[in-house]
């Protein structure tokens, strides 16, 4: 197997126009604990019914060697507060857990970029998490569009 793209959870703190699905989207008090809870419940689940190895081959031949396959872990947004703890982190502490003895595998996670801090990058590497793709910062995503997808400091005047 080469890629997997799991979907951790519908809470996400946008609204985009374009999204694909009607239920990434935010979720207060109780609706927010009702989402988060399904993620929580649903994530074993999802892990244990992975396939046994994550590695695969180019077409050509059985001779060639194997290459370590991917997971890559969404949302919504999986680096939300109420999410991280709760289902992220232990989903890629299970996923790195489960693959270890069968090849390996590359986490990525994937985010709108918008939650990232230093700590939360080095607690998601420290957990084994091969990359971060950042896939929110563009004019398509509500609040960036133009200039204000650059950070403050590096916005033009407007004057
Ligand atoms: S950030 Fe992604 S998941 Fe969230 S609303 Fe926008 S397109 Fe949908």
């Amino acid at each position: 197997m080469e890629s997997i793209y799991w979907v951790l959870t519908w809470a996400c703190h946008r609204r985009c126009r374009h999204c694909y699905e009607d239920r990434f989207r935010p979720y207060l008090r109780a609706d927010l604990e009702a989402v988060v809870a399904e993620a929580e419940r649903n994530a074993p689940l999802v892990l244990g019914n992975l396939p046994k190895r994550m590695t695969y081959r180019d077409p050509g031949g059985p001779d060639l060697p194997e290459k370590m396959g991917r997971v890559i872990i969404s949302g919504g947004e999986a680096l939300l507060e109420a999410v991280r703890e709760r289902v992220t982190y232990p989903v890629i502490e299970g996923l790195v857990a489960r693959y270890r003895d069968t090849g390996g595998v590359k986490v990525v996670l994937q985010t709108t970029g918008d939650l990232l801090t230093p700590a939360i990058v080095r607690e998601v590497a420290q957990r084994g998490v091969w990359m971060i793709s950042v896939a929110g910062i563009d004019d398509f995503h509500v609040g960036m569009e133009g200039e204000a997808k650059r950070p403050p400091s590096r916005r033009r005047s407007r004057q």
